[in-house]
């Protein structure tokens, strides 16, 4: 059997690799309107960042990571021997440690400097049982502002992940926005107390693994998916009761930003996301339609603490990341297709071998004036041309043949009204080099009219 790809991941074949191209570019469109810039960090960094940075008992970083070791380090470890910290790397499971890593050491945020604002795009990777939506290599889009704690930095990352859902086509009535404050560390600690010793007094309604969590960090006992660990944290001690009067006012200021830019929430004291970093705002998009239990498209939250748990100076910071995958599974629940990746403004169809050289020059004289234009290498009969001329979605064919040619002409048919005319070679030639000794591009629209209006 022919070599299949690895458990948990995908290709992404022409038509769908073209609409992630296109995914990424609308997300920095919209978000580049909000001024982020883009930023390009390695895939691995070393394990340690991740493990200070996302902290050792979440799953991502205690069961998750995928970790990698050079030939040589392997050959040492399977000997027995060590290798040194800044050897073992990791395959990053998420975006937001490595900018913050990359703005610590490139000091991105000199103090009292303006915020820096960066946004990123590309695969995560986490060793998770695959299941619909959740993949071992998936793709995220993300951003992260550093520098800056006002409660409109949070509102306007939030308005901005809505605007953009609604931009690539997501409905806003099949997404669900939750919000919370985890609180700071003045007032999460005494909270996080409380939450444990309500788990205690509940210790046997309580799963084995909530228990182990209650000791580690009790809060992620409101993520358990158990029906009866679900039923007992209804009743737990709510963080919205027991916010200091900073974060309640920061929080307070996020609801009203959001109400004034009319964009709708709910309010949801479990939510306290996976990673441990997360101070203040945090906040998720879920969507259920067509998604099987991973219906977490994108969520994020502030970060107040995490650039000196990696080392820089206290900066302030909040981020998001949403999935790729999953909102192409929600853009399906919605009826949205990817559109064909196939795309060709003219094809040269020749009526025979004699005039194969000249349609070769036109094809290129045409894609160097900016046009996607492309031929029959392989001199198929006419007819497979114009199958092969409909599979690229030609809009124009040029059709040419040795008499034709003898006259200095080539016959062009619109594919969409199969109208047909002769126009002159030499004229076309003549507008294309124009257009590329100029350097300019000629539009499909324009190069429409060339090849109609020449005769
Ligand atoms: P997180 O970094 O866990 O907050 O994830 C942010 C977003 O990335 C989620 O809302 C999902 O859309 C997506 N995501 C996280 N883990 C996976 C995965 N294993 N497979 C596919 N998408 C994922």
């Amino acid at each position: 059997m022919a070599m299949q790809a690895a458990e948990g991941t995908r290709d992404f074949l022409p038509d769908e690799a073209a609409f992630w191209l296109h995914f990424k570019e609308t997300a920095f469109s919209v978000f580049a309107r909000y001024g982020y810039v883009p930023i390009e960090t390695p895939i691995f960094e070393q394990t340690d960042l991740f493990v200070r940075g996302i902290g050792e008992a979440t799953d991502v970083v205690s069961k998750e990571m995928f970790t990698a070791v050079s030939g040589e380090n392997l050959k040492r470890l399977i000997d027995g021997g060590t290798i040194k910290s800044k050897s073992r790397l990791s395959l990053r499971p998420e975006g937001t440690a490595g900018v913050v890593r990359a703005v610590a050491q490139h000091d991105l945020v000199p103090q009292g400097g303006a915020p820096a604002k960066l946004m990123y795009a590309g695969p995560m990777f986490r060793a998770e049982r695959p299941q619909k939506g959740r993949q071992r290599q998936f793709n995220q889009v993300g951003v992260e502002c550093l520098g800056a704690e006002e409660p409109t930095i949070d509102a306007e990352a939030i308005i901005m992940l809505m605007r953009f859902y609604e931009t690539i086509g997501i409905p806003r009535e099949s997404m669900r926005l939750l919000i919370n404050s985890m609180g700071c560390e003045k007032c999460r600690p005494a909270y996080r107390e409380l939450v444990r010793s309500y788990m205690n007094e509940h210790a046997d309604e309580l799963c084995e693994t909530c228990m182990t969590r209650a000791e580690i960090n009790p809060l992620r006992a409101f993520d358990c998916k158990n029906e009866g660990c679900a039923h007992v944290m209804e009743s737990a001690p709510k963080i919205s009761d027991h916010l200091c009067p900073d974060c309640r006012e920061h929080y307070e200021a996020v609801k009203t930003y959001l109400d004034a830019a009319g964009v709708a929430y709910e309010e949801d004291y479990k939510l306290v996301r996976g990673l441990d970093y997360y101070t203040r705002t945090v906040f998720e998009v879920q969507v259920d339609n067509g998604m099987g239990s991973q219906n977490a498209i994108g969520g994020g939250g502030r970060y107040d603490k995490l650039v000196e748990e990696v080392g820089g100076r206290p900066t302030p910071g909040l981020g998001f990341a949403l999935g790729y995958e999953r909102c192409a599974l929600a853009l399906q629940a919605a009826g949205v297709e990817f559109p064909r990746a196939q795309r060709c403004d003219l094809f040269v169809a020749c009526v025979d071998d004699s005039v194969h050289a000249e349609a070769f020059s036109l094809v290129q004289a045409f894609r160097d004036a900016g046009q996607s234009a492309d031929m029959d290498h392989q001199k198929r009969s006419l007819k497979s041309q114009f199958k092969l001329a409909d599979k690229l979605n030609a809009s124009m064919v040029a059709i040419l043949g040795p008499d034709e040619l003898s006259e200095g002409k080539v016959k062009v048919r619109n594919m969409t009204s199969h109208a047909e005319r002769l126009v002159d070679l030499a004229a076309v030639k003549a507008i294309l080099a124009k257009f590329s000794s100029e350097g300019a591009v000629l539009t499909p629209e324009q190069m429409r009219e060339v090849l109609t209006e020449v005769e």
